[in-house]
């Protein structure tokens, strides 16, 4: 995809900091971090995202995020790392091409009430849990 910039950055036509790289999967540097450490992981070819990355390919972008957080653990010792992939705009994916964020925390501030606050918790019943559990299951595919 020539529009695309994470492309672009995994054909060598756009810099960044890559600080991981093999036939499949690249990772590089967040130009506009979070936090210190603040890295992405993807596919090399483009997949927009979780609906469209085959398994394989995810199970090898999930690997290897995970080697680059022991890494940044290692390097930075933050209070905590989250994980995260957007999928639509409305979800907070801005740019189309998979891609996984480690982000490490290193303020206290956002542990518990605020970080609670900041997801938008609920609290529902045991039943609307059920229901929510069933209706899901019903579209489960497994074994593929
Ligand atoms: P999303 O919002 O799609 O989950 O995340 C996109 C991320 O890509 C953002 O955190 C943004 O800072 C990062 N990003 C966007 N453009 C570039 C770029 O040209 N180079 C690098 N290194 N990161 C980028
Ligand atoms: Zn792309």
């Amino acid at each position: 995809m020539e529009e695309c910039i994470f492309c672009q950055i995994a054909n060598g036509k756009r810099d960044a900091e890559i600080i991981y790289s093999d036939e499949k999967v690249m990772a590089f540097m967040d130009h506009r971090p979070i936090g210190r450490g603040h890295i992405l992981v993807l596919p090399r070819e483009h997949y927009r995202d979780v609906f469209e990355i085959p398994d394989d390919i995810l199970c090898r972008v999930s690997v290897i995020a995970k080697k680059l957080s022991i890494a940044v653990k290692r390097t930075f010792n933050p209070l905590g790392i989250n994980l995260i992939e957007n999928n639509g705009t409305d979800a907070g994916q801005t740019i189309f091409h998979f891609h996984i964020h480690i982000i490490p925390r290193y303020d206290s501030r956002y542990n518990n009430e605020l970080a609670k606050v900041a997801w938008g918790r609920k609290v529902v019943s045991p039943d609307v849990l059920r229901e929510t559990r069933e209706k899901i299951q019903k579209n489960l595919e497994t074994g593929k």
